[in-house]
């Protein structure tokens, strides 16, 4: 999957996409963490749950419920280019140093770059 953390997602299927079609309460939504090798995606505000806890947790010392995000499938999600406004594919490109970066397929807007540059990769 090529999405990761801070990115903004918006859900296409399934219940975040119920919460998106109610007005004001649309997408994109932010991307919390990313598990499982990117499998599965933490999304801010989707798929909440009220998990009971005993005391002694560390978010909640007296126990009680914990209303959270709980991951879903990063297959429900596609990155949310801002300059399109709206969900896009995401490819891989490096540029004239050799650096690794996302972008968007639709406009073509850098989506920030990926790990160390790698000059026998740079493009012409
Ligand atoms: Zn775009």
């Amino acid at each position: 999957m090529r999405i990761r953390k801070g990115d903004s997602v918006v859900i296409i299927s399934g219940e975040g996409k119920r919460i998106a079609s109610k007005p004001g309460s649309g997408g994109p939504y932010k991307v919390l963490q990313v598990l499982d090798g990117g499998e599965r995606l933490l999304v801010e505000g989707v798929n909440k749950v009220h998990k009971h806890v005993r005391r002694g947790h560390p978010k909640s010392p007296q126990g009680g419920r914990l209303h959270l995000e709980m991951p879903i499938a990063a297959s429900r999600c596609m990155y949310f280019c801002e300059s399109c406004n709206k969900a896009v594919r995401v490819g891989y490109r490096y540029d004239t140093d050799g650096q690794k970066e996302r972008h968007c397929r639709s406009c073509g807007a850098s989506a920030g770059s990926i790990g160390k540059p790698r000059p026998q990769y740079a493009s012409k």
